[in-house]
């Protein structure tokens, strides 16, 4: 084992603090990799402050990771000592599954193993995230990204990316169709940004009047305060698809009429207490409620490939760790622009 630096959270109200987590020793299969940035994901704040109960203290979240590699085991042949190697939400799976074999090792059927606050079989404690130097992960679940991207607009993709692409490619989601993003922050800019760039009209419901000239910058055709009754009327029965990024307690009811008959609304965020649904809503048009979770590891790659060739990253604010609870209640009060980047050499290598 290795000790690396790291910030944590030490319980569910107490600012973050420095702890060194044990990293591995570099297995045949492994790749070791040096963190330049780490992304701030509303899940970690989710998972801090144990709203989706069953946080193991300390946590040291964070699963947005693009680094250099440092070193590889002897089975490794897509990485070399140098390369830039990122890692997302999940370090591993049981690969022999059917949710596994089909690609989609996130609803492995044996529990996937997420970058935190997982059981490790390794150290036999829990995973520990990326507000760290290091990581040491499986071959199979570091990811490539084109050093022609930049690296720390680039690093959002890891999660933020692939939660919003996922559900947009799995859904048709292209030319000819009207789709809805709700809530501009992380997750919602991300999927303004791919659905645009798949033909799609694209119209952003935002509770932030602040935002609405952001997301036409962003590739929005148009931006609706979800708070303006009228403005809400004017789209009804009109949507092909709504993809719905909130963090917080909001009503879907308000947007379920939004659709057209047979259409879909995705649900990505998480937030901490049941959303009430009305059986009208959904019995009247046909209308469809689902969700959807990051996305398997192929599918990561194939998004990672498509943002190196159309030039699509995130727009990001980087931090020092030493920010990071300042980020945490900027981020809920929707103030971010839109994913913050920790920059690891402030952990002070
Ligand atoms: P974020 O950057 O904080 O963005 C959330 C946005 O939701 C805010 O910017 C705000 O947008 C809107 N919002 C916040 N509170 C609201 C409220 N009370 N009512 C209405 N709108 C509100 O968070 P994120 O990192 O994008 O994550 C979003 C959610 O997705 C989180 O719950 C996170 O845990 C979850 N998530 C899920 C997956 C998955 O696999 N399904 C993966 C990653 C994250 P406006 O200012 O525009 O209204
Ligand atoms: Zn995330």
């Amino acid at each position: 084992m290795n000790p690396a630096k790291a910030y944590a959270a030490y319980s569910a109200d107490a600012p973050l603090g420095p702890f060194q987590v044990p990293r591995r020793d570099v297995g045949p299969e492994d790749v070791q990799i040096a963190i330049l940035y780490c992304v701030v994901c509303h899940s970690d704040l989710h998972h801090v402050r144990n709203e989706w109960h069953g946080t193991v203290y300390p946590c040291v979240p964070g699963h947005e990771i693009v680094g250099r590699v440092t070193a590889v085991g002897a089975g490794v042949h897509r990485f070399r000592v140098g390369d830039v190697a990122a890692v997302g939400c999940m370090v591993d799976a049981c690969h022999s599954c059917g949710n596994c074999k089909d690609g989609l090792e996130q609803f492995c059927s044996n529990g996937p193993v997420f970058t935190y606050n997982s059981p490790d079989k390794h150290t036999g404690g829990v995973t520990y995230g990326g507000y760290s130097e290091s990581v040491v992960v499986d071959q199979s679940f570091a990811l490539s990204v084109s050093p022609k991207l930049d690296l720390a607009a680039a690093a959002p993709l890891l999660c933020a990316g692939i939660t919003t692409w996922s559900p947009l490619r799995h859904w048709g989601v292209g030319r000819g169709q009207k789709v809805g993003v709700v809530g501009l922050g992380g997750l919602g800019h991300m999927a303004v940004k791919f659905a645009a760039s798949f033909g799609a009209e694209v119209v952003v419901f935002t509770t932030s009047p602040g935002k609405v000239a952001d997301a036409i910058k962003l590739g929005a055709h148009q931006a609706v305060v979800s708070t303006n009754a009228d403005e809400m009327n004017r789209h009804l029965n009109s949507f092909d698809f709504i993809l719905d990024t909130v963090s917080a307690q909001h009503d879907l009811n308000a947007y379920l009429p939004l659709l057209k008959r047979d259409a879909t609304m995705v649900l990505v965020g998480a937030p901490e207490q049941p959303l009430p649904v009305s059986a009208f809503n959904l019995i009247f048009q046909r209308h469809r409620l689902a969700g959807s979770l990051i996305g398997g590891i192929a599918e990561t790659q194939e998004m990672l490939d498509y943002c190196a060739a159309e030039g699509i990253t995130s727009d990001v604010e980087i931090i020092p760790i030493q920010k990071i609870d300042e980020a945490y209640e900027r981020m809920l009060r929707g103030d971010v622009k839109y994913r913050f980047v920790i920059d690891m050499a402030s952990l002070g290598r």
